[in-house]
């Protein structure tokens, strides 16, 4: 190996990044790519904004995170079945400077190889900005093929008409840059929305099913293949909800129906073992669910790629 310090023509394509920050298996015969889009720092306070601060505050000690602050992972999946390549959520976005560490997913799907024209359907397990603003960086919809299907809850398009936001605990800001999102994600990509009620299945084994509760169309996407199963959560679950699954997150529109909706989905989760994979879990975030007496404990999946 010899030393280069000849100058080179500067490079085309995404930058180099230290890790790739993105996590395959395969679920039965379902190709599953996690992408991470990147962090989204938010005051500790949303975890649980119904939570005594003292209790919230020891959760976060014990966790070996600051008491002030935590960083959400943003988990986008990639899924391939059948003829289908299936995007579900589509990160933040570049809208937000604010927000700047999270937004990488475009450059991250290219770097993993994945052409954005290759993607035939996108589903949205709702319309909050850090699960669609990938869709509105500019230029992205060029890119996208113009029959791509976009499947998302009627309820949830119905909902951003005219959103109900008194229930949520969020930053100041942040309402109004989740209303002035999702209209204009509507007013982009209406023609291609694919609206269902209650459950859709987009591809073999790839089923998409309106829970509630985080917002009225929140959705997730149940994977099933040859005896194994995958739940992608969007945010039905957070990383505090296994301890403390009646905690309030800030970006809840319907508390205590997230809460119902969150237990519903840890019990039978519990009961069938099956992966769960969700947008604010630590990254790469696949992981199986136990009950731990009254309540619930994460347990990471082993590496076996
Ligand atoms: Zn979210």
């Amino acid at each position: 190996m010899s030393l280069d310090m000849t100058s080179h023509p500067v490079r085309s394509g995404p930058p180099e990044e230290l890790v790739p920050s993105r996590y395959a298996l395969k679920v039965g015969d379902i190709d599953v790519l996690v992408v991470s889009d990147g962090v989204l720092t938010l005051p500790g306070a949303m975890l649980g904004h119904n939570a005594d601060p003292a209790v919230r505050a020891a959760w976060l000690d014990d966790m070996f995170l600051p008491p002030d602050a935590f960083d959400w992972a943003l988990n986008v999946v990639v899924v391939h079945s059948g003829d289908r390549t299936i995007l579900i959520d589509a990160g933040m976005g570049t809208e937000f400077p604010d927000l700047k560490r999270s937004g990488q997913l475009i450059h991250r799907l290219e770097a993993a190889g994945i052409d954005l024209a290759s993607v035939t359907d996108v589903v949205l397990t709702h319309m909050h900005m850090d699960h669609v603003g990938g869709l509105l960086v500019d230029g992205v919809k060029d890119l996208l093929r113009p029959d791509l299907r976009i499947h998302l809850a009627a309820a949830e398009v119905k909902f951003w008409e005219s959103p109900d936001f008194s229930r949520v605990s969020m930053p100041p800001g942040f309402p109004d840059a989740l209303r002035k999102t999702a209209k204009r994600f509507v007013k982009e990509y209406r023609s291609q929305l694919r609206l269902f009620e209650e459950e859709y299945e987009v591809a073999p084994g790839v089923v998409v099913h309106r829970t509630g509760g985080h917002t009225p169309g929140h959705s997730v996407v149940r994977l099933a293949s040859g005896g194994a199963r995958l739940t992608f959560a969007g945010d039905a679950v957070f990383a505090v909800g296994f301890e403390h699954p009646e905690w309030y997150n800030g970006f809840e529109h319907d508390p205590e129906e997230a809460a119902r909706v969150r237990v519903r989905l840890l019990r039978e989760l519990a009961a069938t073992g099956e992966a769960l994979v969700a947008t604010h879990l630590s990254f790469p975030s696949v992981c199986h669910v136990a009950v731990a007496g009254d309540v619930f404990r994460w347990v990471p999946a082993f590496w076996d790629y």
